[in-house]
């Protein structure tokens, strides 16, 4: 067996808040550039350049791409040889309170939703736990802004309604949003499952990598239709207008019960940070 140490999970979580609230992956500034050269509308493209401007400056003075500096989203995938000898979930909200003070990033969380006294820290993180073979601890954190996330739906379709129902759902949501959710997006949709697995799916689609393609043909037919419809609605960066309403669609689907067709639909807004370590567990002899 093999296990990974509380400081080591601690200190990774807190470098990835901080990093993360002052970078955008590379992948997703180039995206930026190319769409900011093809957008035709002058003030949808002046946006882009001041999208682009603002990342270069966050990144060169180490200070957060935005004021909203998000809930603390959590996706660990555990390597099945992997044991912890203590509470993973309190070492990863540790790791999120030092990177919230130590980075001075904007601490959002409330301890109730009525009664909305700040937690002070930015903790708890929203943390969901995936299983992999092998004994390596795979962290990918994003800091989701508030605004982004509001704007997100989720509804039990029909079977009947099919691919179309998908679409318009889809599209109500992006046209609703508006400049709300702060376009260009990364829009995550999850098809199929139930109520919270599609929810779930949706969100762990805007974890994907910018340029990558959804793992089975119908997503990715999907994903390229979808991605046509949002750009040809003109809401444009910050909703203004303009053919870059959303950098790419993210379809992740799931199977589901006969008379279900749940479609969630998570908005990334163009601050789009999220980062991902991968640790390597170390042996311990004593384990069997
Ligand atoms: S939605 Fe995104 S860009 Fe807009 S305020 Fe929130 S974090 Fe910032």
């Amino acid at each position: 067996m093999y296990t990974i140490d509380r400081k080591t999970i601690v200190e990774t979580v807190k470098d990835m808040f901080i990093d993360s609230a002052y970078h955008l992956g590379d992948d997703f500034v180039q995206k930026l550039k190319s769409s900011q050269e093809k957008e035709t509308n002058p003030l949808g493209k002046s946006i882009l350049s001041k999208i682009i401007e603002n990342q270069d400056i966050a990144r060169d003075k180490q200070i957060p791409l935005c004021q909203d500096t998000g809930v603390s989203v959590v996706l660990l995938e555990i390597g099945r040889e992997l044991i912890f000898d203590y509470d993973i979930e309190d070492a990863i909200n540790a790791g999120v309170r030092l990177g919230y003070l130590d980075g001075y990033l904007r601490k959002s969380m409330v301890k109730h939703p009525i009664n909305r006294i700040n937690t002070l820290d930015n903790s708890p993180a929203v943390i969901h736990y995936e299983f992999i073979p092998g004994n390596q601890l795979i962290i990918h954190t994003a800091p989701k802004g508030g605004g982004s996330e509001n704007m997100s739906r989720l509804k039990m379709l029909t079977p009947g309604e099919g691919e179309q129902g998908i679409i318009d759902f889809v599209l109500e949501t992006v046209k609703l949003a508006g400049g709300k959710a702060c376009p260009p997006l990364i829009v995550g949709v999850g098809i199929g499952g139930n109520f919270e697995k599609s929810a779930l799916i949706a969100k762990k689609a805007i974890f994907r990598k910018i340029n990558d393609k959804a793992k089975n043909e119908v997503d990715q037919l999907l994903e390229e239709k979808l991605l046509k419809k949002v750009n040809e609605l003109n809401i444009g960066p910050m909703g203004l207008g303009g053919q870059t309403t959303a950098l790419a669609v993210k379809v992740n689907s799931y199977p589901c019960h006969i008379a279900s067709l749940p479609v969630a639909v998570n908005l990334q807004c163009h601050s789009a940070r999220k980062s991902e370590v991968i640790l390597n567990g170390k042996k311990i002899n004593n384990a069997h």
